[in-house]
C-alpha cells in the first residue's frame, strides 16, 4: 500500500478557505460583549413582580448604584437606552425657554442638545472640534459673560464615543466655579462608566448618565441617572413634565413597581444584578486599571501601524484619549472595506466612523468584558485585513500590543 505524500504547501495555504467559523466577536463601543454569566442570569422564568425575590433584587440594585458613580446622589433606572436618561435629565430639571450650554467634542453632546431643543429648551453650543477635548478656558469665558445666569445647565460627555476623546470633567467643574456660575453640571458617562475613573461627588457633577450596554456588560435596554441634591431641587421649577420619567412619581414610590413607572424590566434586572456582582468581584478601581492596560495595548498597536503615516489616531494626545474606545484614522484606506473584511472573513465587528470621519475611520470598542485573547485577537485580525488591503503599516502592531500585555502576565 502506498501513501501519497500530502501537498504540504496547499494544505498550509489553501486559497479558498472560509476561516469564519467560531465565536463571533463585537469590538464596537456598545453594545459590548455580554458575559455568559449575565446571559445565564437573564434566562429565568418571569417572577412575581409584587413580592418576593424580585423586590429584594431591585432593592439590592438600587443600593449598589450610587457606588458605581461614586456618589451619594439619588439613582434612577429608566427602561430605555441612554437617550431615555437624557430625556429624564432634561424634563426634570429645566423649564421651557431655559438656556443650556452644550459643549461640543464630537457627536453625542450635540445630539443630547437636539433632544433638549425638542423639549422647548434654548440650546447654545460651545463650539469644539472632532479631535480634541472641550477647552475649559472657553467654557469659563462663556459662563463669565452670562451675567444674568440665563444658562441653567451645562451638558457634556465624559467620553465621546465618536471621536474617542475623554473630556477633563474636574477641569470643567473648575471652569464653572471660576466663573462663579450656578448652572447644573450634567455629564453623559454612557461610554465610560465602569471603565474609566469617574467620581461624581468629588468632581461636583449634578447629573450623571449611563446605559447598560457599554461598560456595564448588560444588553441595551436600561439607562441610569444619578442626581445630586441640587439637581433634585431644580425639579421644583421644571415645567417640562413627562409622566413616564418624572421624578415625583418615582421618588414617592409606595411600591417598587413605581420605581420603574410600571412593570419592572425583570430579565434585565437579573442580568444587571449579575453584572454588578462581577464588577464588585473585580473591584471598580481594578476595572479602571484593566481598561488602561488594554487601552495601552491598543495604542501601542496603532502607534506602530501609524509609523508609515497612513494610519493614525483621531486623538493625538494620549492623556485626552478614552481608555474604553479608540477612533483610528485610515487615510487612503477604505475603512468600510476594512470592517467588511473583518466581519465577513473573520466574524469580527468593528465600529464605524461617525459623522465626517465616515469611511476614513473605524473604532475599536475595548470596554467591559475583555481579556487579552479577545483584544489581541481583535488587533491581529485588523492587522491581517490591513495587510490584505496593502495598507502602509510600519511593522506589527500586534507585536507592540503583545509587549504591553506581556508586562501584566
Ligand atoms: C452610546 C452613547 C450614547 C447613546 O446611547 P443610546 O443607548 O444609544 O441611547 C450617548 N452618549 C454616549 C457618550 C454614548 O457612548
Amino acid at each position: 500500500m502506498s501513501i501519497t505524500p500530502p501537498d504540504v504547501r496547499s494544505q498550509l495555504a489553501p486559497t479558498s478557505a472560509n476561516l469564519n467559523f467560531g465565536q463571533d466577536l463585537v469590538a464596537i463601543p456598545g453594545p459590548s460583549i455580554v458575559p455568559d454569566r449575565v446571559l445565564a442570569a437573564m434566562r429565568q422564568p418571569m417572577p412575581d413582580i409584587y413580592s418576593g425575590d424580585l423586590v429584594d433584587i431591585s432593592d439590592e440594585i438600587f443600593a449598589q448604584l450610587p457606588a458605581l458613580a461614586r456618589t451619594s446622589g439619588q439613582p434612577f433606572v429608566v427602561i430605555s437606552n441612554g437617550h431615555g436618561a437624557w430625556q429624564m435629565a432634561i424634563s426634570n430639571t429645566l423649564a421651557r425657554g431655559d438656556k443650556v450650554l452644550v459643549l461640543e467634542s464630537g457627536r453625542f453632546a450635540i445630539v443630547w442638545g437636539e433632544m433638549a431643543a425638542l423639549s422647548g429648551v434654548e440650546v447654545e453650543v460651545l463650539p469644539g472640534a472632532d479631535n480634541r477635548p472641550v477647552d475649559p478656558g472657553a467654557l469659563q469665558a462663556r459662563l463669565a459673560e452670562d451675567h444674568n445666569h440665563e444658562i441653567k445647565a451645562v451638558l457634556t460627555v465624559h467620553t465621546d464615543t465618536a471621536t474617542s476623546v475623554r473630556n477633563d470633567v474636574p477641569a470643567m467643574r473648575a471652569a464653572i466655579d471660576a466663573a462663579d456660575h450656578p448652572a447644573l453640571f450634567m455629564v453623559d458617562c454612557i461610554a465610560s462608566l465602569g471603565c474609566e475613573p469617574y467620581t461624581m461627588d468629588a468632581w461636583g457633577v449634578d447629573i450623571t448618565i449611563a446605559a447598560s450596554q457599554k461598560g456595564l456588560m448588560v444588553p441595551p435596554g436600561l439607562a441610569f441617572l444619578w442626581a445630586s441634591d441640587k439637581a433634585l431641587a431644580a425639579h421644583e421649577r421644571s415645567d417640562i413634565r413627562v409622566g413616564y420619567v418624572d421624578w415625583d412619581m418615582r421618588l414617592n414610590a409606595e411600591h417598587h413597581y413605581q420605581l420603574y413607572c410600571g412593570t419592572p424590566p425583570v430579565s434585565h434586572l437579573f442580568g444587571l444584578r449579575e453584572a454588578l456582582a462581577m464588577i464588585a468581584e473585580e473591584g471598580l478601581e481594578a476595572r479602571w486599571d484593566r481598561h488602561s492596560a488594554h487601552a495601552a495595548a491598543v495604542w501601542a498597536a496603532v502607534e506602530r501601524w501609524s509609523s508609515e503615516g497612513g494610519i493614525g489616531f483621531n486623538i493625538a494626545e494620549p492623556s485626552n484619549r478614552s481608555t474604553a474606545v479608540t477612533t483610528i484614522l485610515t487615510g487612503e484606506i477604505d475603512a468600510d472595506e476594512l470592517r467588511r473584511r473583518c466581519a465577513g472573513g473573520a466574524g469580527l465587528t468593528l465600529g464605524l466612523g461617525i459623522g465626517e470621519l465616515g469611511n476614513r475611520a473605524f473604532r475599536i470598542g475595548h470596554m467591559g468584558y475583555l481579556n487579552p485573547p479577545m483584544l489581541l485577537g481583535t488587533l491581529a485580525t485588523i492587522e491581517a485585513a490591513l495587510h490584505a488591503m496593502g495598507a502602509p503599516i510600519g511593522g506589527s502592531g500586534v507585536a507592540a500590543a503583545a509587549e504591553v500585555v506581556g508586562a501584566y502576565l
